[in-house]
């Protein structure tokens, strides 16, 4: 497992000038990009705020769980019933699903590989079953990404006000198992200070695209 430091950080801007021109096709097939690491970690904010180097997609999960306060159907997630999941698990329409704190959550097949074959790169943002199993499954670059400290990640889980006490506790008893797992990943990513993790995951996709294609 590799970790960042400064020279990573120092590389990343240096990189970024390679970057072909925004909104341009990027040759060959793109990279699936797993990011995981336990619940309140920041992975939505991260993953959204590298938005910006362009040619890559967030895939939109399926879920059973309820929509929090400000969350969109269809742009968060996929909001839909437990008989729909499972008619959806029924026709292997899953590349990977797991139950995570109590709810099903699953990644659509059908768009990952519409999205790669365009060229683009694709994050999935999943728990560690999830990212094990494409693991198993499919090529791809594989991003843990951990709290500062589990007092930090306890204090943000609070603070996002979403969660009952008995939900926070389960994500809390999951945490230390998911961070325990972490090792088995490509690249982590300490998120203490939301820029420099930004940094890291941009230095992550960008040197990729530098090894695996002419850009
Ligand atoms: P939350 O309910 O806080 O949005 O997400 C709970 C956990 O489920 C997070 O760790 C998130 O990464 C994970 N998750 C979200 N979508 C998927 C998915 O499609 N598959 C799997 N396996 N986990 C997911």
């Amino acid at each position: 497992m590799k970790s960042s430091d400064d020279s990573i950080l120092e590389n990343s801007s240096k990189n970024s000038d390679t970057l072909p021109e925004k909104g341009k096709k990027l040759e060959g097939k793109g990279t699936l990009f797993i990011i995981s690491g336990p619940s309140g970690v920041g992975k939505g904010t991260l993953c959204k705020s590298i938005m910006d180097i362009g040619n890559i997609s967030i895939s939109v999960s399926c879920t059973t769980r309820s929509p929090r306060e400000g969350e969109v159907d269809g742009v968060d997630y996929r909001f839909i019933s437990v008989d729909e999941f499972n008619k959806k698990l029924d026709q292997s329409l899953f590349l990977e699903h797991a139950l995570v704190h109590g709810d099903m959550y699953g990644t659509l097949r059908g768009e990952i590989d519409m999205v790669l074959e365009s060229g683009d790169d694709m994050i999935l943002e999943i728990d560690v079953q999830g990212a094990f199993q494409v693991k198993r499954m499919m090529d791809c670059v594989s991003v843990f990404v951990l709290p500062p400290s589990i007092e930090a990640l306890e204090e943000r889980i609070h603070k996002r006000n979403a969660d009952s006490e008995e939900k926070i506790e389960l994500r809390m008893r999951n945490a230390q198992y998911e961070i325990s797992r972490a090792g088995e990943f490509d690249f982590s990513i300490v998120n203490d200070l939301l820029d420099n993790a930004v940094l890291d995951l941009k230095k992550i996709i960008i040197d990729n695209r530098n090894l695996s294609r002419r850009v």
